[in-house]
């Protein structure tokens, strides 16, 4: 099981489609769908023999190191690393890679690192310098002996659909992994239909070409890991069906700064979403939740999974809105369909192996954008 850790609540910055989002004036009525509960300490206050115990119970936990910015608190992910022995995983802004020792950083598998793509993209969304800083700091972890996965985790919002440059600008910067999310769905104040179908009719064509790119590079003997191809073309090459593929729910959930157990780390105060306690729960019977409503009846389900928990249950865009969200995932889909015959005639002529499709789950890249 993945473990989510909010070491945090607290961020050294100040993202437009994050922190600024949350200060905006806006009525999510969301108080009227889920009982809220704000008792977590804004720091991880669970003593660590009691997670350990915890993670005992279940011989394949990994946890992920996550906030507000988890790297804010080194001292304590110092701490777990000394005393628990399960494998790592972060998800961080980057702006702190530099202060944690090396010894510590290098156990830390694999990192999820938030970049939107070029300088100037990742500082509008995120403050100025951000893209140096980041850049700078993952120089210094590989100059230090770091040799896991760094995935840039990108968040795609309403006023840019250029993705296909932005993820090629990451390519050439060095990224072999990436990940994006789309910043929609998630504010009831930010739903306007005329700019979200612009966004998508342009976002849509740019898709097309990153698969374009994607394939092309393939032919090189070259799988570039994007995340939200990867997953799908997966499940399409060995005919499987996935569940919500970030795993919330059903394979990861989350622990608060007190130790409570939500099903994913942005339902860390919505009880609604409380599965247990690390005190007190068995990770073996922790509570599923799944997807409902709208999923439960799409035909795409066994391969899509649900796109998020936490939107398909919030329901916060009219339904006009998420059945746009939902034709981009759904085109994203066929567009990835129409390739697996070239795909598959490559693994044929063993330019690519099928393996080279396979990725870890759930430890943080949520794949449908
Ligand atoms: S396409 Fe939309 S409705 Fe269908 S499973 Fe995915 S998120 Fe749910
Ligand atoms: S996709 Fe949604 S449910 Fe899954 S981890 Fe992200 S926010 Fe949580």
């Amino acid at each position: 099981m993945y473990y989510h850790i909010l070491l945090t609540e607290l961020c050294n910055s100040e993202c437009r489609y994050c922190y600024k989002k949350s200060l905006e004036e806006f009525d999510n009525d969301l108080d009227k769908k889920f009982e809220f509960d704000f008792s977590s300490p804004a720091k991880f206050e669970v003593d660590i023999k009691k997670l350990k115990e915890f993670l005992k119970k279940d011989k394949d936990s990994v946890l992920i190191f996550y906030g507000g910015e988890p790297l804010l608190e080194i001292e304590k992910i110092k701490e777990i690393i000394d005393e628990i022995n399960v494998p790592f995983r972060m998800q961080t802004n980057g702006k702190l890679l530099d202060k944690i020792p090396s010894s510590y950083i290098n156990k830390i598998d694999k990192i999820l690192i938030s970049i939107d793509g070029d300088e100037k993209r990742t500082d509008f969304n995120r403050g100025d310098g951000a893209y140096k800083k980041v850049m700078d700091n993952i120089k210094f972890i590989k100059n230090n002996g770091y040799n896991g996965e760094i995935i840039a985790r990108m968040t795609i919002s309403q006023d840019f659909p250029d993705i296909y440059e932005q993820v090629l600008n990451l390519i050439n910067s060095g990224f072999t992994s990436v990940h994006w999310q789309i910043d929609a769905g998630f504010y009831k104040f930010d739903f306007h239909e005329d700019k979200i179908k612009k966004f998508f009719e342009d976002y849509n064509k740019s898709i097309k070409k990153i698969i374009d790119y994607w394939i092309n590079e393939m032919k090189k003997g070259r799988i570039i890991k994007l995340y939200p191809f990867l997953g799908i073309v997966e499940s399409l090459l060995k005919n499987k069906s996935t569940k919500l593929r970030c795993g919330a729910g059903h394979s990861g959930y989350a622990i608060t700064t007190d130790g409570k157990i939500t099903s994913c780390p942005i339902m860390n105060c919505i009880k609604d979403f409380y599965v247990g306690n690390i005190e007190t729960s068995n990770p073996a019977e922790l509570k599923k939740i799944y997807v409902s409503g709208r999923c439960e009846k799409c035909s795409y389900l066994d391969l899509c999974g649900g796109r998020c928990l936490y939107w398909n249950k919030a329901e916060l865009w009219p339904e006009k809105g998420n059945d746009l969200i939902c034709k981009s995932i759904i085109f994203l889909i066929e567009e990835l369909k129409k390739k697996i015959p070239e795909i598959k005639e490559l693994i044929n002529k063993k330019i690519i192996n099928l393996s080279d499709f396979e990725y870890e789950k759930y430890f943080g890249p949520e794949i449908i954008p």
